[in-house]
């Protein structure tokens, strides 16, 4: 068997994601390249899918494609009930195209000031898709969630996006205020990883 590790393209530019697959991967012999390390020129996916998993399915098949390498991708983003599941896949634009997360989670603010404490319960998701581009077998699909709900006010430093705002059931604390391991324990895009697990090592064993 090759002790080279397997080269594994996931197809996001978002860093946040980034950091955190590369440490959900990081004990399987698998070298996670970015599409700034791949396919610096290509230009971005169109994310106009309805659902997280069409999302998904767009850039996993798009990096599949133009890399012609194992490709894993992920559409996330998070669902707050006193806003019938928005921003939901339009998580990352929620307060403009092309917003930053300072102002997403402003927007969120002010679309939840009247909401009271007990109707602000909201929910991470993340669909994660697995593609081998030489193979005919169809994509792998694993579904992540983490419930809690949405604070008043930012907390905490780590993490990205909604971090700040989005108080984990049982944890009394913001995802930001979670370190590393802990979030990669508790968060959608950790569980749609770990379900993901024995299709990688599948991969791996076959490479
Ligand atoms: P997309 O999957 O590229 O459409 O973007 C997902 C968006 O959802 C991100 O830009 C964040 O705003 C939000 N999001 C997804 N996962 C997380 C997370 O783990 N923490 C905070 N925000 C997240």
């Amino acid at each position: 068997m090759s002790r080279e590790p397997l080269r594994l393209l996931a197809a996001t530019s978002n860093r946040g994601k980034l950091v955190e697959l590369r440490s959900l991967l990081s004990d399987l012999p698998i070298e996670v390249l970015s599409l700034a390390d791949v396919l610096p020129a290509a230009p971005p996916v169109v994310e106009d899918g309805a659902t997280f998993l069409d999302n998904a399915l767009l850039k996993v098949r798009a990096g599949a494609l133009r890399s012609a390498m194992v490709t894993l991708a992920e559409d996330s983003g998070i669902e707050v009930d006193a806003l019938d599941g928005r921003p939901g896949v339009r998580s990352a634009r929620f307060a403009r195209e092309g917003a930053t997360d300072a102002e997403n989670n402003e927007a969120l603010l002010a679309a939840l000031a009247d909401v009271a404490d007990d109707r602000r319960r909201a929910r991470f998701r993340c669909v994660m898709v697995l593609l081998d581009p030489r193979s005919e077998a169809q994509p792998v699909v694993t579904e992540g969630r983490c419930e809690g709900w949405i604070g008043r006010q930012p907390r905490g430093a780590g993490g990205f996006g909604y971090d700040p705002l989005f108080v984990v059931e049982g944890y009394g604390r913001t995802m930001a205020e979670l370190g590393e391991t802990e979030k990669n324990l508790v968060s959608h895009r950790g569980k749609a990883a770990r379900e993901m697990r024995s299709s990688l090592e599948a991969l791996v064993a076959r490479r």
